[in-house]
């Protein structure tokens, strides 16, 4: 589990549109507290620290993902997301909950998320080397 892992879980959250999510990390990043980024983001304290968690099974360092995050986030700006109205729009797929649509997105389109993933990880190293 590493940088590849973490850039991998915020692209597909933004592939799947599942904005309360990423909404909830960005402001987290900002060093809002969970019960603010919660109500902020029209979410519940509960989902936000499973968000919370989730990102920490992809990164080790719990403190420094949510660095990365900060980062990573505005960087998703210029990707669609591809779900909608819980179907996906690739292959017309029903996806009925969000966690039914991040494990399509990671099985079934994995060409497009890594294309994805790779691009972002490029545009992060310039972002630490300027
Ligand atoms: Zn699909």
């Amino acid at each position: 589990m590493g940088l590849y892992e973490l850039i991998d879980y915020l692209v597909r959250l933004k592939l799947a549109d599942h904005r309360k999510a990423l909404c909830a990390l960005y402001l987290l990043s900002l060093g809002e507290s969970r019960s603010s980024a919660a109500e902020r983001c029209g979410s519940f304290k509960g989902e936000v620290n499973g968000y919370l968690n989730r990102l920490k099974e992809k990164y080790h360092d719990g403190q420094r993902a949510l660095v990365i995050v900060k980062y990573v986030i505005p960087l998703l700006d210029e990707i669609q997301p591809v779900v909608k109205d819980n179907k996906c729009l690739i292959c017309g797929r029903n996806l009925y909950h969000i966690q039914v649509a991040m494990t399509h997105l990671y099985t079934k389109h994995k060409d497009l998320v890594e294309s994805y993933v790779n691009k972002i990880i490029e545009k992060l190293k310039l972002l630490v080397q300027s």
